[in-house]
C-alpha cells in the first residue's frame, strides 16, 4: 500500500460539525466518506476560530507557534484605534511592516513546497485574511491565490484577473451562499488547475459557517449550504477524475477546521464585569478590558497588573456562566490563579495572547434541531439559535478529517488522535517532504503519534473545570474542556 500521492486536492468545509454529514444532507461527501481514510477523533485548535484555525493548517502548528491567537487582537502598535482585524489583508500587511516578517514567520507548508520547486494555488470564498494566513509569502513562492474579495485582497492579483476573465466576477453576497461555492469550485477546476497546475491545491469553501452562524446548524437555509458545498466538492471530485490518469496519483483530503455549537442565550457581559468593578468594551479597545466575545471570551488588559488580573479572575469563577477559565501563565497546567489552567496547555501562550481566557457556560444538551450543544455567548451579532465556535466544547472542536489516497479505495476509520496541526506534516509526507522543523503536528499517515490521554481538573471553592486532552506541549491534541455540573 502507498501512501504517497504526485497531486493533493484539500477541500476544506468552513464549520462542518462531521455529525451532519449525512447522505440526504451531502451526497457527495458522505459517498466520498465511504471510500475515505477517515479520523474519528479529530480536532481543531484553542481557540476553534477560522483564522487561527488556517494558520494552523499552514504552520502545521498552534497558536504558542504562530502567533494569530485570535480572529482579531488588540496591538496598539499597529491599530491604535481599534482591533487588529485578521480577516483584513491590510491590517495583517501593516502588522508585517510594524513588526517585521517575524509576525507571521512560522513557515508554511506553502514555504515548504515552493523550496521543493512545487506549486501551490489557493481559491478561497472565506474572509481575504484566511487567504492571506495560509501562505503569507505566496508571491514569493510563486503560488496562485485567488480570494473573492478582489485582486487587491490577494498577494498574487494576476490569479483574479484569470478568474474573472474567465468567469466573471464572483456572485453578489447571498443567504445561502450557494452561488459563492459553485463560482469558488469553478475557479478551482476550469481556471487554477490548467492555468497553475497545481501540485497541491486548497479549496476553501465558507459555507457551511456562514449560514450555520445565521440561519442555524440544521435549517432549511442550511441544508441549501450544505448541498451547495456537497455540490462544489462534486465538481472538484469531477475534475479530478478527468485528468489524464483518471486522478489515479491524485490525493483528495476533505477537512474542516472547526465545529459549530448553537447558540441559546445572550449574556450581557460588560454589564455583568461592571457590576464586579470591571471596565471593559466588546470587540474594541478599552483602557481597563479589552474582550474578544463569543462563546469564549478572550480578555486582555491595557497594562498588565497581575494582582488586578487575579481578583477579575477569582470574580469571575463564581459567577454561573463562567465555564472553563485560562491564564497567559502558570506552571505549565495550573494557571496563575486558582482554579484557572495554564493557556500553555492548551499550545495558546504567545506574547499576544489574552491574559485570561474565560469560556462561558456550555453543554451537550440539544438545540432545536436535536443536535447536541448549546452555549452562553457574549456580543456577536448572531441570532439565538445560530451557531457559534471558538471554544472547548466538543461541539466546537470537533472537525472533520478524511483522506483519498492513491490506491486506496476502501473506506477505513481509525480513532487515533489527530488535529488541524497534523495537516501540514501529511500534506508533505504524502509528497514525498519532511516536515518543517517549526512544525509540531505529525504525519497523521505515519506511524501514530506518542500522544497519551489526559484527563486533567482543578478547581477553587465550589468551582471545578476539566480538561481532556491527548499529549504535551504545543504538539497535544485538545479534545474538551468543560465545568462538572
Ligand atoms: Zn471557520
Amino acid at each position: 500500500m502507498t501512501r504517497t500521492a504526485d497531486r493533493i486536492v484539500m477541500v476544506v468545509f468552513d464549520g462542518l460539525r462531521p455529525d451532519v454529514v449525512t447522505p440526504d444532507r451531502m451526497p457527495t461527501l458522505s459517498a466520498f466518506l465511504g471510500e475515505a481514510r477517515r479520523f474519528t477523533r479529530a480536532s481543531s485548535v484553542f481557540p476553534s476560530i477560522t483564522r487561527v484555525c488556517a494558520s494552523s493548517i499552514g504552520t502545521g502548528a498552534p497558536p504558542a507557534v504562530h502567533g494569530i491567537v485570535q480572529n482579531a487582537f488588540p496591538d496598539r502598535a499597529v491599530r491604535g484605534d481599534r482591533l487588529v482585524d485578521t480577516a483584513n489583508p491590510d491590517d495583517l500587511r501593516d502588522a508585517v511592516a510594524t513588526h517585521g516578517p517575524g509576525f507571521v514567520a512560522a513557515p508554511r507548508f506553502a514555504d515548504a513546497l515552493a523550496a521543493a520547486g512545487r506549486r501551490l494555488a489557493i481559491v478561497h470564498t472565506g474572509s481575504a485574511g484566511g487567504a492571506f494566513l495560509l501562505d503569507p509569502r505566496a508571491r514569493a513562492n510563486g503560488s496562485w491565490v485567488f480570494s473573492v474579495h478582489g485582486r487587491a485582497a490577494t498577494e498574487t492579483p494576476a490569479a483574479w484577473d484569470s478568474a474573472v476573465a474567465r468567469l466573471g466576477a464572483p456572485p453578489a453576497k447571498s443567504l445561502p451562499q450557494a452561488g459563492m461555492m459553485e463560482y469558488g469550485a469553478r475557479v478551482l477546476t476550469e481556471v487554477a488547475f490548467p492555468e497553475a497546475q497545481p501540485d497541491v491545491a486548497v479549496l476553501w469553501l465558507n459555507e457551511p459557517d456562514t449560514s450555520f452562524h445565521y440561519l442555524g446548524l440544521d435549517g432549511p437555509g442550511t441544508r441549501a449550504a450544505l448541498a451547495a458545498s456537497d455540490a462544489a466538492f462534486a465538481r472538484v471530485l469531477d475534475a479530478v477524475r478527468s485528468a489524464p490518469d483518471g486522478g489515479a496519483r491524485t490525493a483528495v483530503i476533505a477537512a474542516s477546521d472547526h465545529g459549530h455549537i448553537a447558540v441559546t442565550e445572550r449574556l450581557p457581559l460588560a454589564e455583568h464585569l461592571a457590576e464586579l468593578g470591571f471596565g471593559a468594551a466588546l470587540d474594541a479597545l478599552h483602557d481597563d478590558l479589552t474582550i474578544y466575545p463569543g462563546t469564549a471570551c478572550c480578555f486582555w488588559q491595557r497594562e498588565p497588573d497581575p494582582a488586578r488580573l487575579r481578583r477579575l479572575a477569582e470574580a469571575v469563577r463564581e459567577q454561573p456562566w463562567c465555564g472553563p477559565l485560562f491564564t497567559l501563565g502558570g506552571n505549565g497546567v495550573e494557571g496563575t490563579t486558582p482554579g484557572a489552567f495554564d493557556l500553555a496547555l492548551l499550545g495558546t501562550a504567545h506574547p499576544r495572547a489574552p491574559a485570561l481566557v474565560v469560556q462561558l457556560r456550555s453543554s451537550g444538551a440539544t438545540d432545536p434541531y436535536g443536535l447536541p450543544g448549546v452555549s452562553l455567548i457574549a456580543g456577536k451579532d448572531l441570532p439565538l439559535g445560530g451557531g457559534m465556535h471558538g471554544g472547548l466544547n466538543r461541539a466546537e472542536m470537533v472537525n472533520l478529517i478524511a483522506f483519498r489516497l492513491p490506491d486506496e479505495t476502501d473506506g477505513e476509520t481509525e480513532d487515533r488522535p489527530v488535529s488541524l496541526i497534523d495537516l501540514a506534516p501529511t500534506i508533505l509526507g504524502l509528497l514525498g517532504l519532511p516536515p518543517l522543523p517549526s512544525m509540531v503536528g505529525r504525519d497523521m499517515l505515519g506511524p501514530p503519534a506518542a500522544r497519551p490521554e489526559r484527563l486533567l481538573e482543578t478547581g477553587a471553592g465550589s468551582y471545578r473545570q476539566m480538561l481532556h486532552l491527548f499529549g504535551e506541549g504545543p504538539g497535544a491534541v485538545l479534545h474538551r474542556a468543560w465545568c462538572p455540573a
